[in-house]
């Protein structure tokens, strides 16, 4: 038995999540986690809400709430449609937590401890009206290179420069529109990330089976120009974990918060440990601490390739930094992105599939099936709604479900309700167990080596060798000459519909569990290759 800790990249608080988020990181995580404890492993999966940051600031004041009520509720929002999609989190944290907010002090007061802290003096534009900073998203105002009036703090849409919220003309505050911004004197800590880019080159090197995607995306930002930069981890808001030196305070970042960047992942962790606080497992130091039983957990981490950097470099910077024996990532799995039907999906325009809508429509199998075999993995993927119909008819109706529906028909009518005894497997049965057990080990490979996408196409083809036996095979034309034979090959059928509900629960978990409760079983053990 092997252990596997699995986390998906956590899903930020202000709304429902899109198709696009739910194939980038949660749904291949869940098929990942359901695969290894249908092996009989040991896992430990985690989720959470990412609940930090102005974003999360500002839907709350948009829906006139406070915005910890805000975040429970759609934490409790998110919880619900990630449970209606069946994904077996052991565990749908909160970065908001009590033991998030601890972890992460402790964290930072690590690597001040280890010098890899360094305060900066900065100046940031403060508005009176507001009553707060401005991060430089929240500033528009005239671009000096090209005149666009609209241009944000950070950069302008029209003519792409890179901007300063000081650069702009005539700025103004994009929360309410308030112009009489001043320039404000502010400190701030900056983790010395640049001091960590040998040792974070070495632990990047050492990764010799990772994507090319990943570790291309890493060394990029590892030596790019000046190479790794230090980084600012704290912000001037209300919303967030108060800056601490561990358990002691922080002269002079009195008012200030980490950046939701910087505690996002510690929540990784702090997940563990809201499981064994909720009462759902015990000592979950044995999972991410290598001096207290986790030097043999596989930790394998799913996400989208936008957060690649921040999985291989900052939050593996703040581990190393610490000096202590916490659990690095083993295995980082990255997708490329969903589009929709031409476009992009995009959850501030309202572009494309949402998840609460998506099961509204149809079972989440259906979901669960298309988008797992249309993964995002070599390339970008498109959905449209063609190509779902036709997919999940072709595969899930007129493959599997016809399989099972002929079997269970045609034993019904001639044999009654019990798996019809006598016969003996000739040639073609034997043939197709071989062909089956050759099969299934590459299944196991390929989804132990997290290929979905051929994962996908592997099941499919059991499925079909299903069919074809069974139409080569005919037993109800072999049942008029010789019911003993017809009798073993409907037998074996039988037991494929097994062999097909164990297989496919990590893919299709409600129609797997329909499947296995039709042949009255309760034998879900993976098979060992002799059916
Ligand atoms: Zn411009």
């Amino acid at each position: 038995m092997t252990r596997h800790l699995i986390t998906s990249a956590i899903p930020y608080i202000n709304g429902v999540k899109h198709l696009g988020n739910l194939i980038g990181s949660q749904l291949p995580a869940d098929l990942f986690a359901r695969y290894q404890r249908a092996r009989g492993n040991e896992v430990l999966f985690l989720c959470a809400t990412d609940e930090h940051g102005t974003p999360a600031e500002l839907a709350a004041a948009k829906a006139g709430k406070p915005v910890a009520e805000y975040c429970a509720e759609l934490h409790a929002i998110q919880a619900k449609i990630a449970n209606g999609f069946r994904l077996s989190f052991d565990h749908f944290g909160r970065s908001s937590s009590p033991q998030n907010q601890k972890l992460t002090q402790y964290f930072a007061g690590k690597l001040a401890d280890a010098n890899l802290i360094r305060e900066v003096q900065e100046t940031q534009m403060y508005s009176p009206t507001d009553g707060r900073y401005l991060p430089d998203r929240y500033i528009e105002g005239t671009c000096p290179n090209c005149g666009f009036e609209d241009a944000r703090g950070d950069q302008c849409d029209e003519c792409t420069k890179q901007l300063d919220p000081a650069d702009l003309i005539n700025p103004r505050s994009t929360i309410s529109g308030a112009t009489d911004l001043e320039r404000r004197l502010t400190k701030h800590l900056y983790l010395r990330q640049s001091q960590m880019r040998d040792q974070l080159q070495t632990w990047i090197d050492g990764k010799t089976d990772w994507p090319l995607l990943t570790v291309s995306i890493a060394k990029k930002w590892l030596n790019d120009g000046d190479g790794l930069q230090d980084r600012g981890i704290t912000r001037d808001l209300n919303w967030g974990i108060p800056v601490r030196k561990g358990e002691d305070p922080w002269p002079g970042m009195e008012d200030k918060v980490f950046y939701v960047w910087f505690d996002a992942p510690i929540e990784y962790i702090a997940c563990a440990q809201e499981w064994q606080d909720a009462g759902k497992g015990s000592d979950w130091q044995r999972w991410w601490r290598t001096d207290k039983g986790a030097q043999d957990v596989t930790y394998t981490q799913f996400m989208g390739k936008d957060n690649v950097p921040f999985h291989t470099l900052s939050f593996p910077a703040t581990i190393l930094g610490s000096g202590a024996a916490w659990k690095l990532v083993d295995y980082i799995k990255s997708f490329n992105y969903l589009n929709y039907d031409g476009g992009q999906f995009s959850t501030s325009r309202g572009r494309g599939v949402f998840m609460d809508q998506a099961l509204e429509i149809l079972p989440a199998d259906y979901w669960r099936w298309w988008l797992l075999s249309h993964a995002p993995e070599s390339s970008d993927a498109e959905f449209t709604w063609e190509n779902f119909q036709a997919s999940v008819n072709k595969d899930l109706a007129d493959v599997l479900g016809n399989f099972v529906s002929r079997v269970t028909k045609f034993c019904r009518s001639k044999f009654g309700e019990a798996v019809p005894e006598g016969g003996s497997l000739g040639p073609e049965e034997k043939q197709l167990i071989a062909d089956l057990t050759a099969r299934l080990r590459m299944y196991e490979d390929l989804m132990e080596r997290m290929e979905v996408r051929k994962s996908a196409a592997e099941l499919r083809a059991i499925w079909v060798a299903g069919n074809e036996y069974l139409q080569n095979a005919a037993p109800w034309a072999t049942f008029k000459t010789d019911p003993e034979k017809a009798a073993a090959q409907i037998r074996l059928a039988l037991n494929l519909i097994r062999f097909y509900a164990v297989l496919s629960s990590p893919f299709i978990p409600d129609a797997s569990a329909t499947l296995m409760t039709a042949m009255q079983s309760s034998d879900d053990r993976w098979p060992d290759g002799e059916n």
